[in-house]
């Protein structure tokens, strides 16, 4: 039998609920493979040992009353540090938050407590979720689990890692360009970025707030539905949460048992040409990928996405700008750090930010001001919100003719700490083919598709149309009936 640590999420909460294994044994076991391996993998910014075993207990407790067990009964997870959790530090892995210990919890976080799951602690990621591959976090950086020169990927670079390696059985993460997708196919995991707006980003401290969304990342499909099912759904703390009926993601992806017959499946030509920068190996595992959809009854049809080469330039225009606008409220006075000094307010006030954000921010912030500076704003912010709309009419045309888009998830597979970080614009490129989604606001999400020959994980990509989340999982868990992959594990760290 696989040991518990590696069991699925879902398999993990019917065990705790039958009470074959108890939610303590649980924490426990994975709070000792915590201590164990994470001083190499860097992926806990906090672990909260006391509350995570006393939520353990009051979990075994109701089950022993005979309380109706959650879908999540038990089940550890950890969170990416950007969702909000009452009396648990949250610090976005900045300075700047350093100290602050929210007085709530987010919707989601509430969410997933409800459904029953433990909370083990708040993991790493980019400062701010500004990056690709956790090398920005202020704290330290992240490794990746499939080999330690490598980098996670990001910004949820502690999520993928901690659960690749098996330190928790599922996390929560944010995706505003990538960030969730990305780091999940360097690590070999599913993950999912829901429709904007499906899930409540109610106590998700902000990045760009019209791009920003919340999903699962985890080892198999099923356990990303299970996930997702207790976090979606609307929100009124959340104004732009959409008010629909949330389906029932376990049927969908029990329906990939029974094939892909009818469904049509569209292949973007702008996203596999010659000298794009795809790396070979990659490209021949996102096609095998789709060779095992077209296996299970799916049509593949070409399509074209004519705005995608403007996405990179569109995405880091709208992104900074909301970013320059929401990180304003971080002036060193209402939250965290404070900087030391006698100076006047104004000096004061600058050295906080100056010595709260990283340089990565104090770029973004920087471009964003600079876009929607008076004069600039028509050249730049407009211009791209124009852009925006374009890149939203593709994916609609091309969903006239197809049900789903598949593509790469990333253009290489995990690269090397230190391999990028010198170099902004080769990191944004990380995310060329995760960006236009959130950009369109659709749902997307990264499966595990094959490993390169040095042992790496790739991900294959697929995008859905508003809401179409289903389609998502149905046929994410056909294409994981006819592999292995989310079986395989990372080698094991001391
Ligand atoms: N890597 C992209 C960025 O740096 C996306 C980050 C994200 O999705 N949070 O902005």
């Amino acid at each position: 039998m696989t040991e518990l640590s590696h069991l699925p999420a879902w398999r993990l909460a019917e065990l705790v609920a039958a009470r074959e294994v108890s939610a303590r044994e649980l924490a426990t076991l994975h709070l000792a493979r915590i201590a164990r391996a994470d001083a190499a993998l860097g992926a806990f910014l906090l672990v909260d040992e006391a509350g995570a075993l006393g939520r353990a207990d009051r979990i075994d407790a109701a089950l022993a009353r005979g309380e109706q067990p959650g879908p999540l009964a038990g089940v550890p997870l950890a969170l990416k540090d950007i969702f909000v959790t009452r009396g648990i530090a949250t610090t976005v892995a900045s300075r700047i938050l350093a100290g602050w210990i929210p007085p709530y919890d987010g919707t989601a976080v509430a969410r997933l407590y409800a459904a029953g799951a433990n909370l083990l602690g708040k993991l790493n990621m980019d400062e701010f979720a500004m990056g690709s591959s956790n090398e920005n976090s202020s704290v330290k950086p992240c490794r990746n689990p499939w080999d330690l020169t490598r980098v996670p990927g990001g910004s949820s670079g502690g999520s993928a890692a901690a659960v690749a390696a098996g330190l928790c059985a599922g996390s929560l993460g944010t995706d505003t360009g990538g960030s969730i997708r990305q780091p999940a196919a360097f690590c070999g995991l599913v993950g999912m970025k829901p429709t904007y707006g499906r899930v409540s980003r109610y106590g998700v401290v902000a990045f760009a707030s019209s791009l920003d969304q919340v999903g699962p990342m985890t080892r198999n499909v099923r356990d990303a539905a299970l996930l997702l099912q207790a976090i979606a759904g609307h929100d009124p703390h959340d104004a732009t949460s959409i008010d629909a009926p949330v389906p029932d993601y376990r049927a969908a992806c029990e329906r990939g048992a029974r094939g892909l017959g009818g469904l049509k499946i569209g292949l973007p030509a702008e996203y596999f040409v010659d000298g794009g920068g795809i790396n070979p190996e990659v490209e021949r595992a996102v096609r095998a990928g789709i060779a095992r959809l077209e296996d299970a009854g799916a049509t593949v049809v070409p399509v074209s996405l004519p705005h995608t080469k403007y996405a990179v330039a569109c995405y880091y225009l709208v992104a900074t700008a909301e970013a320059s606008s929401n990180l304003a409220r971080y002036d060193g006075v209402r939250f965290g750090h404070r900087a030391e000094g006698t100076g006047s307010l104004l000096e004061l006030y600058c050295k906080s930010r100056g010595e709260g954000f990283g340089p990565e921010v104090k770029r973004r912030i920087m471009l964003g001001t600079f876009a929607l500076r008076s004069g600039h704003y028509d050249a730049y912010y407009r211009k791209a919100q124009q852009v925006r709309a374009l890149i939203k009419r593709d994916f609609d045309e091309a969903f006239t003719q197809v049900d789903l888009i598949a593509t790469p998830a990333t253009p290489t597979a995990a690269f090397r700490l230190g391999e990028k970080a010198a170099d902004p614009l080769a990191m944004y490129l990380a995310d060329i083919f995760t960006i236009s989604c959130n950009l369109a606001g659709l749902p997307g999400v990264s499966v595990p598709c094959g490993f390169t020959e040095a042992g790496l994980p790739i991900g294959l990509q697929l995008i859905a149309p508003p809401l179409c989340e289903e389609q998502l999982f149905t046929a994410a868990a056909a294409h994981e009936l006819a592999t292995d992959f989310h079986t395989r594990r990372p080698p094991e760290l001391a």
